[in-house]
């Protein structure tokens, strides 16, 4: 299956932390393979601005090697790497301070070009950006502006954020990007969603019985301990990643698929998620690995500070006060050195009213999963007929939607979210980015939880490594008499 691909306008893509760690490993690769994909014009211009003091040859050498590193079979395009890093260039700049702003603006210098400018720097960072962006008159109405989380870490810092960026920017040029909007998947479930009549007449509290949301990772806190340490499992994935993953599960059908149309349906389910009560929460942190603590140390340890109190594993029960979900509980859970790494958002249907068959047949439920990672696909489980002969026993079969069976030995293009959401910027489309009232929406149902847990002085439960999580997180479901989905 040949997929289309429509070039897009020629740009100016300024990438500010042009050296850091997230451009190296996302954005240079992301853009690398649009470029070969034929959807980046040649007549585009990529500048990397950081802090470092680099020749346009070094800084392109640097791009060379990430690309090696980061983009499997760079390698195998030498022609397209060569025309690739010569779109490349390099401005050092402060921007806290005046160095290379006149260096950057006289780079800028077309009318008629999409300008984009990409805030891959720490968030302290964001204000004086943008504040010197329009100093140097870069902030015109064909601007743009790509902002990376954390997005502030409670209301009252996202609500200065965004009020700081408003006095700059239009909201029409703000995209705030949370990758987990551009997965392929995740846009498969809007279409499986809203493109088939048979799901959505089933999409509520009368046929769900249950949803579940898991984003479990293997790895520990890595070199990010200090961040992490003072952000935790809700601010740093369930305020922005799960939030908006269920967002897109509850909302009502948008009138259009169009930017405000989403967010504006998002935004009404946020608004009616209930506040979480401290029996429906539990938080973890994880145990050393007793085969190898010093490679793999307990979260402590990990994170440098013996007292921490922040959560790395977070389990919760939630529901969303509307017509369509009333009843119907949405369980979120999320932690670092789970048993493997997964992401999968399940909707489990109730069971049928009545079962005509022996009891002995066994009963099962429909459940539409889908997979994020780490091989994205979605499946319905449907009950049949175990085949062959001893009478009638029911099994539970996945439909497998996964693209490689569905699109050919290919399985269609697959386009990593950062390509895409680059792209979506270039292209002026909003609608997988999140909106300002989005963003605080979100951090006014999250604060009360956090505020909850110092006020209380909660201390997380600890956990093994490579584990469900804490022994609470199961009990949550099982109170219910329900259970988590296997990781
Ligand atoms: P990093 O520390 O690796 O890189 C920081 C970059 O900022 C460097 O290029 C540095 O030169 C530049 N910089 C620092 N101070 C500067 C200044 N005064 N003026 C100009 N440039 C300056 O950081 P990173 O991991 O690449 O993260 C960048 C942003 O992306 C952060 O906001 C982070 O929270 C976010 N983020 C990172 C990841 C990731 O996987 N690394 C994932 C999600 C979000």
């Amino acid at each position: 299956m040949v997929s289309r691909v429509i070039p897009v306008d020629p740009f100016d893509l300024v990438v500010f932390g042009g050296t850091g760690d997230l451009a190296r490993r996302k954005i240079l690769p992301a853009l690398f393979r649009r470029f070969c994909a034929g959807q980046m014009p040649e007549t585009a211009r990529i500048i990397g601005a950081a802090r470092s003091d680099m020749s346009d040859a070094s800084y392109t050498q640097m791009v060379a090697d990430a690309l090696r590193e980061f983009s499997p079979g760079a390698q195998s395009h030498a022609d397209r790497l060569r025309d690739f890093l010569g779109v490349i260039s390099y401005v050092r700049i402060d921007a806290m301070g005046e160095a290379g702003w006149a260096e950057l603006t006289q780079k800028i210098t077309s009318v008629d070009r999409v300008e984009a400018y990409y805030f891959s720097v720490a968030p302290s960072l964001f204000g004086p950006l943008a504040e010197r962006l329009q100093g140097h008159g870069l902030a015109d109405r064909n601007a743009r502006i790509v902002v990376e989380k954390p997005f502030g870490r409670d209301l009252e810092t996202a609500k200065a954020l965004n009020a700081t960026l408003a006095r700059y920017f239009d909201e029409t040029q703000i995209y705030r990007i949370d990758h987990y909007l551009g997965k392929e998947t995740v846009q498969n479930l809007m279409a499986v969603r809203f493109g088939n009549m048979l799901f959505e007449p089933l999409w509520n509290s009368q046929f769900v019985d249950h949803i579940q949301i898991t984003v479990a990772e293997t790895v520990g806190v890595g070199g990010r301990g200090e961040y992490y340490d003072r952000a935790g499992a809700m601010r740093d994935m369930v305020q922005n990643h799960l939030m908006q993953l269920l967002c897109l599960i509850a909302m009502e059908p948008p009138a259009r698929f169009d930017p405000d149309a989403v967010r504006d349906e998002k935004l009404k389910v946020i608004r009616a998620l209930e506040p979480v009560e401290p029996h429906h929460i539990v938080r973890g942190q994880y145990n050393a690995d007793p085969d190898d603590a010093d490679t793999y140390p307990d979260y402590r340890t990990a994170v440098g500070n013996p007292r921490s109190r922040t959560e790395s594993f977070v389990a919760l029960k939630t529901h969303i006060a509307n017509w369509r979900w009333a009843g119907t509980p949405f369980y979120l859970r999320t932690g670092k050195r789970m048993r493997e790494r997964s992401s999968e958002i399940s909707i489990v249907f109730k069971e049928t009213p009545h079962s005509i068959f022996a009891e002995d047949a066994g009963r099962h439920r429909n459940v539409l999963s889908i997979k994020l990672q780490p091989n994205e696909g979605i499946t319905l489980g449907v009950t049949i007929k175990e085949p062959g002969p001893g009478g009638m026993r029911l099994i539970d079969v996945p439909l497998d939607m996964t693209f490689a069976e569905a699109l050919g030995p290919d399985g269609g293009e697959t386009v990593d979210a950062y390509e895409r959401l680059i792209m979506d910027v270039i292209r002026g489309n909003q609608t997988l980015f999140m909106r300002g009232d989005e963003v605080e929406a979100a951090w006014d149902w999250t604060d009360p939880i956090i505020q909850g847990w110092t006020d209380r002085g909660d201390v997380p439960k600890p956990y093994d490594s490579l584990s469900d999580g804490p022994d609470a997180s199961a009990q949550l479901l099982v109170r219910d008499k329900r259970e988590w989905r296997k990781i």
